[in-house]
């Protein structure tokens, strides 16, 4: 009979011996268990979000989850900060809603994409979307970083920040637009991460298909190179699809549509001012984008979901 442990019982750790009562018949006794009730130490348990006696744990998929996270399953890997305001969050559902996460309804390559990333078909992708102070002029930014929180298996995270300033006069539009691009960077940098590191589970023809990544002989183009590489690649192969899908977002908000028949091609270019397509871009392209970002006088649609009053 194996021998049977109770919680009342002490055991001793640090004198190289088999803990008392840990020999015998080898069954399987609790023994982890047992020495964390130890009396003679005062012991407790910390999650993996740092908190004592948290509930948090940790998911193969999706890291460290439950408790105090703010992260209840990892059925999505794209997060949201818990601080992050409600304008955000609804975008994001709404966005999904149109194709962004239902795979059924992936009609488009920039469905595509961003089903790519909600349905993590990327190995291991994580990303988070916040909020914060950022470089002035950027609406939002999209880093590749290392995980501060322990947050994933692998250690790294696409973090998507939209700059304050910007979400307190950008219309929902814009954001949307913003949220949409900023997937791709998101979307781009995991699988260049992925590949440049020798690990499989980047995305099927990928490098076919996003050759401007990529030099003459298939290498990743160093990170310098990084963000106009992905801007060429973001004009010449999204712009139309974006608009495609911002139209259908804003026919799904009841937002009055602008008379301006080019109006979401122009939303589109968004970010896109430096590269070498920009010449094709609607005239006019640049005066929808301040307007709408709240650069301009006023804006085009109206719709300011993200302002906080
Ligand atoms: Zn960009």
């Amino acid at each position: 009979m194996s021998p049977r442990f109770f919680g009342s019982e002490t055991y001793c750790f640090g004198d190289g011996g088999p803990a008392q009562g840990s020999t015998g018949s080898g069954g399987n006794h609790p023994i982890d268990e047992e020495q964390a009730d130890s009396g003679d130490y005062i012991t407790y348990y910390i999650d993996c979000n740092g908190d004592i006696d948290g509930s948090a744990v940790i998911d193969y998929n999706c890291g460290c989850i439950l408790g105090n996270k703010g992260i209840q399953s990892c059925a999505q890997k794209v997060y949201l900060d818990t601080n992050t305001r409600q304008c955000l969050k609804d975008i994001k559902t709404k966005l999904e809603m149109l194709g962004m996460k239902n795979s059924s309804m992936s009609t488009g390559l920039i469905s595509k994409v961003l089903n790519s990333l909600n349905l993590s078909t990327g190995r291991n992708f994580n990303a988070i979307i916040t909020e914060g102070l950022i470089m002035s002029g950027a609406i939002a930014e999209t880093t590749f970083t290392n995980n501060l929180n322990s947050w994933g298996p692998s250690g790294y995270v696409s973090q998507i920040k939209f700059n304050e300033t910007y979400l307190n006069k950008s219309t929902d539009l814009k954001i949307a637009a913003t949220m949409m691009h900023e997937y791709i960077h998101a979307y781009f940098d995991w699988n260049i991460y992925l590949i440049r590191s020798g690990q499989v589970g980047s995305d099927e023809n990928f490098e076919k298909n996003y050759v401007l990544l990529f030099d003459k002989s298939g290498t990743p183009l160093p990170d310098s190179y990084g963000n106009a590489a992905q801007h060429e690649q973001i004009a010449t192969s999204f712009v139309s699809e974006m608009a495609t899908m911002l139209r259908n977002y804003a026919v799904s908000q009841n937002i009055a549509l602008p008379v301006d028949t080019e109006f979401f091609k122009k939303m589109a270019w968004g970010g896109l001012k430096g590269t070498s397509l920009y010449k094709f871009a609607p005239n006019g392209t640049e005066y929808t984008l301040a307007a709408e970002s709240g650069n301009g006088s006023a804006t085009i649609t109206q719709i300011l979901n993200c302002k906080k009053l």
